[in-house]
């Protein structure tokens, strides 16, 4: 790592566009910003600063489409922000901003604390030092592995160039294929590849675009995790967009959660877990079960259970959820009475299907795939206290008790 951080040093000096943050690349200003710049010490190792990325009251809008309405954010330098939400929500739209390929049409954008985009001035992608890598990533069949790499390496002489983008495949892993043509990698080799091209101007921001979304399960989480390390190596300000709550979790230091445009809820994942803001928020990090309810004397009463509601006055319409790993399965005569009615294996966990008393529609529990009984055993139904969450009720589904 200490070579790697050297040879970003020396790159800074010696070349004038690889290695530069957006603050510099964009010229904005010599002191104060530019922090991926150095304090060289004769004889050491040089200290890099990385970037800061800010969204301030950024809205965009298509026509009719509000696709980002104020959305305001932080990405503190060499942090990940996991941007989540569905299809639709806006992510793309606030990574094309970061970028400079769309203009917000109200707000602001910041690298290092100077606007990049907003009423004063608008700074374009190729100034920003922003990296980009997407899903449907290209490489140039007719170039060699490291020439898809050095491609984007324009400012550099020739030489230059091809030893950054070697550095890159190295970092990647892919160092051996320098001299080969695209097509002899399998599909993660692509993606490396496609990562080491996106590292390799050394960007103070790396903007991820769903980035594994195209990988088999086992190979996108050993690529989660190596572009994780990667990325704290580098130290690169990033983003990753993705609509896979799992992943934000596992990457994001802090996960920001986007519906319609708004940011709903911001924070790291165990605060999104614990405490969503809303339904829809607790609705993305677990699967539940809902139960309208109606809140009497502070208590929220369902048939497998009375539940605390603080902070509902009585009357309120309420939906009682339950996470599904909160559920427990006794044996009969303990709990609520319950008969299983189906079982799905999901790995280390199965997904049990029950008929709960009380309830119309069935009750779903998470249980140790070990535990998991067989269609038809009567069994004790029992939720933990821990695992319940109150929302107001809204319209949507929720499961009526009989
Ligand atoms: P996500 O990445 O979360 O799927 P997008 O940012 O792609 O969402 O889109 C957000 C909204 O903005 C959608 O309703 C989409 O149809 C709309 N939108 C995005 N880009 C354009 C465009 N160039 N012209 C018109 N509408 C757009």
């Amino acid at each position: 790592m200490l070579d790697f951080l050297k040879a970003r040093n020396r790159s800074l000096t010696d070349t004038p566009g690889a290695g530069k943050t957006g603050a510099e690349k964009a010229g904005v200003g010599k002191t104060g910003v530019g922090k991926t710049g150095t304090t060289a010490r004769q004889g050491k190792a040089a200290v890099t600063f990385a970037t800061r990325l800010s969204f301030e009251a950024v809205s965009r809008r298509y026509g009719d489409t509000l696709a980002l309405d104020n959305v305001t954010l932080d990405v503190p330098p060499g942090k990940v922000l996991c941007l989540l939400g569905p299809s639709g929500c806006g992510k793309t739209t606030l990574l094309r901003i970061a970028a400079g390929v769309e203009r917000p049409s109200a707000g602001r954008v910041l690298i290092d604390n100077q606007e990049v985009a907003g009423p004063n001035r608008f700074v374009p992608p190729e100034k920003r030092g922003v990296g980009l890598m997407f899903q449907d990533f290209a490489l140039f069949p007719h170039l060699s592995i490291l020439d898809n790499v050095a491609f984007g390496l324009r400012s550099l002489t020739k030489a230059q160039a091809r030893a950054e983008a070697h550095t890159a495949l190295e970092r990647v892993g892919l160092g051996q294929y320098a001299g080969d043509y695209p097509h002899i990698l399998s599909g993660g080799e692509q993606q490396r590849v496609a990562l080491a091209r996106a590292i390799a101007p050394r960007p103070g921001v790396l903007l991820m675009d769903e980035p594994f979304s195209g990988l088999d399960p086992r190979l996108r989480e050993t690529m989660r995790e190596d572009t994780l390390a990667i990325l704290h190596e580098t130290r690169a300000t990033c983003i990753v967009v993705t609509h896979d709550a799992e992943e934000a979790m596992r990457m994001g230091d802090q996960v920001a959660l986007l519906r319609k445009g708004r940011v709903v809820q911001t924070g790291t994942a165990p605060e999104l877990y614990r405490a969503p803001k809303d339904i829809f928020a607790a609705r993305t990090f677990s699967d539940l079960n809902e139960v309208a309810s109606r809140v009497e004397g502070g208590l929220a009463a369902t048939p497998l259970g009375t539940f605390d509601a603080p902070g509902f006055i009585d009357g309120s319409e309420v939906i009682v959820c339950m996470r599904q790993g909160g559920m427990r399965l006794v044996k009969q005569g303990d709990g609520v009475p319950g008969r299983v009615l189906d079982t799905r294996f999901l790995g280390d966990v199965g997904l049990v299907e029950l008929a709960v008393q009380g309830f119309d529609a069935s009750i779903f529990a998470r249980v140790r795939e070990a535990d998991v009984p067989a269609p038809g055993t009567e069994v004790g139904v029992r939720v933990d206290a821990g695992s319940i969450l109150i929302f107001p009720a809204e319209s949507g589904a929720s499961l009526a008790a009989s």
